[in-house]
């Protein structure tokens, strides 16, 4: 008598091409200087990181570029138990607003344990050596705490 069949690994690959744009190339060349840049809208003076050249809201070209410190706020996280290629669980994805920024991105948080993650924590980023940095922003390694005292719930509240 033969085992039933429960499992097939089947790998996967998918090769593309990305076309960034202005905006973009402008914001990923940052990334290879370590530096983060975002765009403010000119009507309702949003800041979009990464910038896609337009706001999304009003309709009309952004043009203004602004560097941004890199520090940020936890606004939401999760903490994974599941393995993920090149990650040991758990680990912690955050959606971080960066200072001067009305979006938010995702990232990885290190640098402490997943239990100690919390909404309002002060997280800055850690960069690749700068030999080894590129266009793109596998640039930023992850986030970590500042050690700073956390946010108050005021300045992140909206991006829960
Ligand atoms: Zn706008």
């Amino acid at each position: 008598m033969t085992e039933p069949v429960t499992m097939v690994d089947t790998p996967i690959r998918l090769d593309y091409s990305y076309t960034p744009g202005v905006a973009s190339s402008r914001f990923l060349r940052s990334l290879e200087r370590g530096e983060i840049v975002g765009q403010r809208c000119p009507r309702c003076h949003k800041v979009y990181v990464p910038p896609r050249g337009a706001c999304s809201m009003c309709g009309v070209a952004t043009e203004e570029e602004l560097t941004l410190t890199g520090k940020g706020t936890v606004t939401t996280f999760c903490i994974t138990n599941v393995p993920s290629p090149g990650l040991v669980p758990p680990y912690v994805t955050a959606w971080i607003r960066l200072d001067g920024a009305d979006i938010t991105s995702m990232f990885l948080v290190q640098e402490c344990e997943p239990a100690d993650v919390r909404l309002g924590m002060r997280v800055e980023p850690v960069w690749v050596e700068e030999s080894e940095r590129e266009a793109n922003m596998g640039n930023i390694r992850y986030f970590r705490p500042t050690g700073e005292p956390d946010a108050s719930y005021d300045d992140y509240k909206d991006y829960i």
